[in-house]
């Protein structure tokens, strides 16, 4: 990892490079090891000759958002964890198009739409995640999603050293998914285009979604959000309380007793507990129901298998 560091420095400011990071900063579990190396790239060109510096080295290298979708190992990431945040945050705003830097969070980018008076973000100003990390999972909420905005998409693809703008309509949106989950694709920005709209009711609209979280959901432990994606026809909190499981936890993992689709660490708990829990609900709510539920969070590091 020396050479590489080096190499990295060439690059990006050496404050930006992180060594042994632990990856508990970094995520809204709270949880897991350190990472060999974690860097924050200065802006998205960084971002993309840092990719390839670690492609021609074969050194693995994981992008991440804000890490509130991530469950890492308590071992750690046996590589480069390359993060998306400060550097490449920048939001404009032009007419009713709003571009924002993969590393922006969506409540700044909401924040941005309400100021210009756009409407159709209001879903996401509660959802903690980045703009790349957001388009990657197609966040959604309230009954809307990233793919009813996003009408571009800048990304590098690490297959031909390129970087190409894919329109919304090409990004393969999904339920929790897109293309970026597929194909080796780095996010470094997305246009959203939004209708123009009424201050006061936009931040109506923000606020009485704020409220439906905070009434719903248990958002003072750390958690990934829902763990589960919603299997269809079915509810996975529901599932989950109907195998009994409210409440049941494993070590500091627990089962939301206010919301049993999500798991929360309600105190010291590690990766592992948390993915013992995971397996455990799975194993459960496929006896009782018979439905295998699949979990939205994404796992990270090595012995992260269900
Ligand atoms: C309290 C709470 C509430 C939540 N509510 C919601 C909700 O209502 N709706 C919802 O959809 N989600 C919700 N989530 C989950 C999470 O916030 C979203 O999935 C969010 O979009 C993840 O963004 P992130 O930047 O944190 O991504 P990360 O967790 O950092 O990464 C998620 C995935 O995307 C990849 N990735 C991230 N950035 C990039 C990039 N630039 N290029 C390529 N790959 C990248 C990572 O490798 C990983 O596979 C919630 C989470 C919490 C903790």
């Amino acid at each position: 990892m020396k050479g590489i560091i080096c190499e990295l420095k060439k690059i990006t400011d050496t404050q930006n490079i992180l060594v042994d990071e632990s990856m508990k900063d970094h995520t809204s579990f709270r949880t897991g090891g350190c990472a060999d190396v974690f860097v924050t790239p200065g802006n998205t060109k960084e971002a993309a000759d840092i990719v390839r510096l670690l492609l021609a080295h074969d050194i693995p290298y994981t992008v991440i958002g804000n890490g509130s979708n991530l469950l890492v190992s308590d071992r750690g990431y046996r590589g480069v964890i390359v993060c998306m945040g400060k550097g490449c945050d920048d939001i404009k705003v032009s007419n009713t198009k709003i571009t924002a830097g993969a590393g922006a969070l969506l409540s700044r980018t909401a924040a941005a739409a309400y100021e210009n008076s756009l409407t159709g973000f209001e879903f996401a100003s509660g959802i903690p995640g980045s703009v790349g990390g957001a388009v990657v999972m197609n966040a959604g909420a309230y009954g809307s999603e990233i793919k009813d905005s996003a009408s571009l998409v800048k990304l590098f693809d690490t297959r031909s050293g390129k970087i190409v703008n894919l329109s919304g309509d090409k990004m393969s949106f999904g339920y929790r998914t897109s293309i970026v989950k597929t194909h080796p694709l780095v996010v470094l920005e997305a246009e959203f285009d939004l209708e123009p709209g009424d201050k006061v009711q936009i931040k109506e609209k923000m606020d009485e979604l704020a409220q439906k979280r905070r009434s719903k959901q248990p958002l003072e432990y750390p958690s990934a959000g829902s763990t589960f994606k919603r299997p269809e026809g079915y509810f996975a909190g529901k599932l989950i309380e109907d195998a009994g499981l409210k409440g049941y936890s494993i070590g500091g993992a627990m089962v939301s007793d206010k919301h049993c689709g999500f798991v929360i660490n309600r105190g010291g708990a590690t990766s592992s507990e948390i993915l013992e829990l995971i397996r455990y609900i799975r194993q459960k709510v496929y006896d009782i129901n018979g439905v295998y539920l699949e979990p939205e969070v994404v796992l990270l590091g090595e012995d992260m298998k269900l």
